[in-house]
């Protein structure tokens, strides 16, 4: 049976842009290991709040983003836009492959509305699929 690794709704999106970069080592060879599970098979949970990726960020407390103030508010909101843009549901198992072939159809109302005021623009800027679609 393949593996299921749990996934907040933001995290269905922005990983796809993922070139390595991240809040530290731990954080980065996490987020680096998932997505060579997802892109090996594993299965997809959707769930709310931390999940695998926030699992080894140093900004998560008692389960909560501690990014910045109101970051947890901020980021379910996010993860919630995610959710209806993708058609997806809490609680559904999706494969990355599926994911992966919805981010073209939703890229522009998700660059529009999020990558504005992300502080993780620039990285995911240097990745060539993020700069091919946000040029539409
Ligand atoms: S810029 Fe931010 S919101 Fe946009 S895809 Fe990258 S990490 Fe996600």
């Amino acid at each position: 049976m393949n593996k299921s690794i749990r996934l907040r709704g933001h995290h269905l999106i922005c990983p796809h842009f993922f070139r390595g970069e991240g809040y530290d080592h731990v954080f980065s060879d996490n987020l680096m290991e998932g997505i060579r599970l997802l892109e090996g098979g594993a299965i997809v949970e959707i769930i709310e709040g931390g999940d695998f990726i926030c699992g080894k960020c140093p900004k998560l407390e008692n389960n909560e983003c501690h990014y910045a103030e109101g970051s947890e508010r901020i980021i379910r909101q996010m993860d919630a836009k995610a959710i209806r843009l993708l058609g997806v549901r809490v609680g559904m198992n999706v494969t990355w492959e599926e994911l992966a072939a919805k981010i073209p159809s939703i890229f522009a109302t998700w660059y529009n509305e999020e990558c504005g005021h992300c502080d993780w623009i620039a990285v995911c800027k240097k990745h060539e699929m993020f700069v091919k679609f946000s040029r539409g």
